[in-house]
């Protein structure tokens, strides 16, 4: 079956929907997303959206910040771009209808993360991501010209590839002219084709075995786009947050945010004592990425599990109020807050680098853009700076929707696209095999390619995955493509990526911390 919609928008978190609200005025929009339509790393935030709000802030101090997390890699124009333009862009979301915390006075409550010099996040309550999605979702539903497939699973971008052209990584003008998409409830796959396509895929967490990310982010737009021969990078930069709840069994892992940790919670060993001051001057409230180290190497060094997080000391009433949501999770599994430490380890939690785009979300492929946590706009260098995604996707879904108005009126659908070839293989695969290897994946991923990395366990990653890949090529030429082959045929190519591009990268630096080239104690 081949339909035709003007644009085509894969993933259904903040980045897709706020594009998708403003590219639907005069053309049709098509969201595909692979889960429910609000499932997405988006409605799991929790800590909030970064922005400059009050007399006492600036453009600058943001700026400043987010340039100092980023280790001296980030592309100082993003930077400007998205703080400068992020304001105005959240008003637009509270004229949607998300709400945000207001004190007492009436003015919005504005939180403070580690890495910010200033008090500028908003947030609502502890489940931020959830009421941003309610408010897009609710007007998306409302659009005359949207709509939400749910439960389709994008499998590749059509290119010039499709239609039997040599198409190589040094191809110029490669173009993109829609996607096939699984519809996962016929299993029957469509050809959908688009003048503009917009890949909002959101992040590859589960090319991990600890995430905070929920099951869809299994890097696929990245890892189509690279299949595509379109330009990734920066994927060696994989933020690890350092506290989410440490309760085995539990996928994903429960996350608890930093703004805890800004309302004065303190990180302890089990024994009871503080070790921040061993690492950093600003303690618990350091940046993520030497928080998670210290954590990784009080962990290795003492042969313990977990580290803790003490609340006791905090106002209660308070503390309910700005973080309900982690408090009855607590409460839930036994732990008050008040009474007991909480445990927490680092999970993977954020991928900084992805599909490299232009400052107006353009990627390396024509027609093809891509916004939100699958992109890298160059913001994050090699860190990113707490609650500074959100804000990047809503002020790159707007620059590349404006940019997608202007280009539309010019492009045509491409004709003599093929269908998914029907005549494939048949056989469907045992889930066994595809559970099994995406564990083995996730296991060479966290054991040498986590927090702490060197050359030879890179080298080792590398060639257990090959072993992986060649596996599952196979099996994927000769079954029948199911959303769970895909997936895991999607992280193994990001675990490629993550692995090539810290082999590359001969430096600690950021968030990829090498043991050959660092003097510090941790290993
Ligand atoms: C627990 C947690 C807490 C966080 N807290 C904060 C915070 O406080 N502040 C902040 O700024 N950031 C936070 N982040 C990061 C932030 O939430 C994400 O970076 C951001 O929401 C990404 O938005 P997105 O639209 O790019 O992707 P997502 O919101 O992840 O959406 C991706 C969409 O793509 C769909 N999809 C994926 N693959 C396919 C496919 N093959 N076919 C069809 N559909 C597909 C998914 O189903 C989903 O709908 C947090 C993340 C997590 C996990």
């Amino acid at each position: 079956m081949q339909q035709k919609v003007d644009v085509l928008i894969i993933g259904s978190g903040i980045a897709g929907l706020s594009y998708a609200l403003k590219v639907a005025e005069n053309n049709s929009v098509f969201i595909v997303t692979k889960s429910n339509e609000d499932e997405s790393n988006t409605k799991y935030a929790q800590g909030g959206i970064a922005a400059v709000w009050h007399d006492k802030d600036t453009i600058e101090k943001h700026i400043q910040d987010t340039l100092i997390a980023g280790a001296g890699l980030c592309d100082e124009e993003a930077v400007r771009v998205v703080v400068t333009e992020g304001t105005e862009r959240v008003c637009e979301l509270i004229e949607l209808g998300a709400n945000f915390d207001k004190n007492k006075e009436g003015t919005y409550d504005l939180a403070k993360e580690g890495g910010h010099s200033e008090h500028r996040i908003l947030h609502y309550k502890d489940i931020t991501g959830y009421e941003i999605e309610r408010a897009l979702i609710a007007q998306i539903r409302k659009h005359k010209n949207i709509t939400v497939l749910d439960h389709h699973y994008a499998i590749d971008v059509i290119t010039q590839h499709h239609l039997g052209e040599v198409v190589t990584s040094h191809s110029k003008d490669i173009k993109c002219f829609g996607a096939y998409i699984l519809n996962t409830k016929t299993q029957k796959i469509e050809t959908v084709l688009s003048k503009i396509t917009l890949m909002a895929t959101g992040g590859a967490g589960h090319v991990y075995a600890t995430t905070t990310n929920p099951t869809i982010a299994t890097g696929d737009g990245i890892a189509m786009v690279y299949r595509a021969k379109g330009r990734v990078k920066d994927m060696e930069f994989v933020q690890f947050h350092p506290t989410s709840l440490y309760n085995p069994g539990e996928h994903p892992s429960f996350l608890i945010t930093e703004a805890i940790r800004g309302f004065g919670a303190v990180l302890k060993t089990i024994d009871g004592k503080e070790f921040m001051q061993k690492y950093d001057e600003r303690l618990s409230l350091a940046p993520r990425d030497i928080v998670a180290r210290a954590i990784d190497n009080e962990l290795k060094t003492r042969g313990e599990d977990f580290v803790y997080l003490d609340c006791r000391h905090l106002d209660r009433k308070a503390f309910i109020e700005h973080f309900p949501n982690i408090y009855n999770k607590c409460m839930d599994l036994d732990i008050d807050p008040f009474v007991n430490l909480i445990p927490v380890v680092p999970a993977m939690h954020y991928l900084c680098g992805g599909i490299l785009v232009d400052n107006n979300g353009q990627s390396t492929i024509g027609n093809l853009f891509a916004v939100g946590e699958c992109a890298c706009t160059g913001l994050h260098g090699a860190n990113r700076l707490a609650s500074n995604s959100l804000l990047e996707a809503v002020v790159f879904a707007h620059r590349a929707a404006k940019l997608t108005s202007e280009n539309l009126p010019s492009i045509s659908f491409t004709e003599n696209i093929p269908n998914w070839d029907a005549e494939g293989p048949e056989h469907a695969e045992e889930m066994v095999l595809i559970t099994q290897s995406q564990r083995e994946v996730q296991q060479i991923m966290s054991n040498y390619v986590g927090i702490v990395r060197s050359e030879l366990r890179l080298k080792r990653a590398f060639d257990r995955l090959e072993i992986l890949y060649k596996e599952n090529e196979a099996l994927y030429e000769k079954t029948t493509v199911t959303q769970k082959l895909g997936e895991l045929r999607n992280l193994i190519c990001i675990g490629y990526l993550i692995i090539k591009h810290a082999m590359r990268r001969k430096e600690s630096v950021g968030l990829h911390y090498m043991v050959n080239y660092s003097k510090d104690a941790v290993k």
